[in-house]
């Protein structure tokens, strides 16, 4: 199965990937914990990338596809992969249809989930993350067992620098004007599954994965 998961921050992208990649077993390309990750190693393209994120901006596009076009080519995205967040942009998208057809693959869907911005702001505010094993709470909608701590590996949890009201606003913005065009390039292609983000965890997913199925 090779998938994108497109849809607005907030929408439940990260909370459905990972579901999705172990029920089908591939691997999770998120561009946004790739580069999370190398701001926490300190990394040159950490840096780069902080600059735009702490601000809700897109990361240029040239840092972003080579990022993906390398992790592609590995060897667990033989049987597919599920790419969130990314693409992000236009051309993004036409970089990844360039790649995917050298390497002679095609996308069997493109999974949109939809949810208006009161819900996404809500979402975003109330998110925490496990650095250590990047699992996604909500301190409302989907809280941990114990207060602030991972379920997983009881990691003390924590908020993304990007998730405060004002630059969550921005990055829906960003979103409308610079994603949003996505969802009719590829429905274009005739890849797009449309499904309602706003629904409870669990449904999203048993809808997701009936669309990808069909
Ligand atoms: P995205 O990756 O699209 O930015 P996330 O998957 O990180 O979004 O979800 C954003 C926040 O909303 C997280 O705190 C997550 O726990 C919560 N969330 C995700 N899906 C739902 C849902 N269907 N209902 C309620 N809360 C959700
Ligand atoms: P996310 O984790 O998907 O919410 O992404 C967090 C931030 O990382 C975004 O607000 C962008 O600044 C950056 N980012 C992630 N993916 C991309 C992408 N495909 N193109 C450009 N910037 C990205
Ligand atoms: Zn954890």
């Amino acid at each position: 199965m090779r998938i994108v998961l497109l849809g607005p921050p907030g929408a439940g992208k990260g909370t459905q990937a990972s579901a999705i990649v172990k029920k089908y077993n591939i691997p999770h390309i998120s561009t946004g914990d790739i580069f999370r990750a190398n701001i926490k190693e300190g990394t040159a393209l950490g840096v780069q990338a902080k600059e735009y994120m702490d601000k809700g901006l897109l990361v240029p596009d040239e840092l972003v596809v080579s990022i993906v076009k390398d992790r592609l080519t590995k060897e667990d995205c033989k049987n597919g992969f599920l790419l969130d967040g990314f693409p992000r942009t236009v051309n993004q998208a036409e970089a990844l249809d360039v790649e995917l057809n050298a390497m002679g693959i095609k996308l069997d869907g493109v999974v949109n989930i939809e949810a208006d911005s009161q819900i996404l702001i809500e979402r975003a505010i109330g998110r925490r993350i496990c650095k250590e094993c990047g699992a996604t709470y909500h301190i409302k909608f989907n809280p941990p067992k114990f207060e602030g701590l991972c379920d997983n590996d009881k990691t003390p949890l924590f908020q993304r620098d990007d998730d405060i009201e004002e630059t969550v606003a921005t990055r829906i913005k960003v979103y409308e004007n610079q994603t949003q065009p996505l969802i009719e390039y590829y429905d274009k292609k005739g890849l797009i599954l449309n499904v309602d983000g706003i629904k409870p965890i669990d449904e999203v997913f048993n809808i997701i994965v009936k669309a990808l199925e069909k």
